[in-house]
């Protein structure tokens, strides 16, 4: 990350495009123990997140459903940072995340808890963008919660 040979843009494009190309974690978990359907209508986004929750851990996340690169890889990079970590770990890394969209926090500052998450901050200047970035975060917080439906609107 402190190469300072590579542009941080441009590995903030590979990371996005590789992820939406190659998605992690891709499909529906069946049976799960949370689920949560995410919309973005600005956008056209709609992903579901389904996952299983074993002694207050993400034991298993998968994702699926349609939208722009953005959306899609900051799903796929959602799963990947959640899985096996506790509830309360996964919604510290949530509201981090929206912290650094949002310009409130420079991930500089606690690289360790937002690794590769903070190639997202990029986004803060893509204001119409944030929303598709924030979705599979939002979804997550919405199957912890039991709601079966968020919307960024
Ligand atoms: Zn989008």
């Amino acid at each position: 990350m402190s190469d300072a040979k590579s542009d941080p843009r441009d590995l903030y494009q590979q990371v996005i495009l590789e992820h939406n190309k190659k998605p992690r974690n891709f499909g529906t978990l069946q049976p799960c123990s949370h689920h949560a359907h995410g919309l973005n209508p600005l956008c056209g986004d709609d992903i579901e997140v389904t996952l299983n929750l074993e002694d207050g851990r993400v034991a298993d996340i998968k994702f699926q459903g349609s939208g722009c690169a953005i959306s899609q890889a900051s799903s796929s990079l959602m799963t990947v940072n959640v899985k096996g970590k506790t509830v309360e770990e996964a919604e510290a890394m949530a509201s981090q995340f929206r912290q650094m969209i949002r310009g409130e926090l420079e991930p500089s500052a606690d690289p360790n808890i937002l690794g590769k998450l903070s190639l997202f901050q990029g986004v803060k200047d893509l204001p119409s963008r944030v929303k598709c970035a924030v979705l599979p975060w939002a979804t997550l917080q919405s199957a912890f919660k039991g709601e079966d439906v968020t919307s960024t609107e």
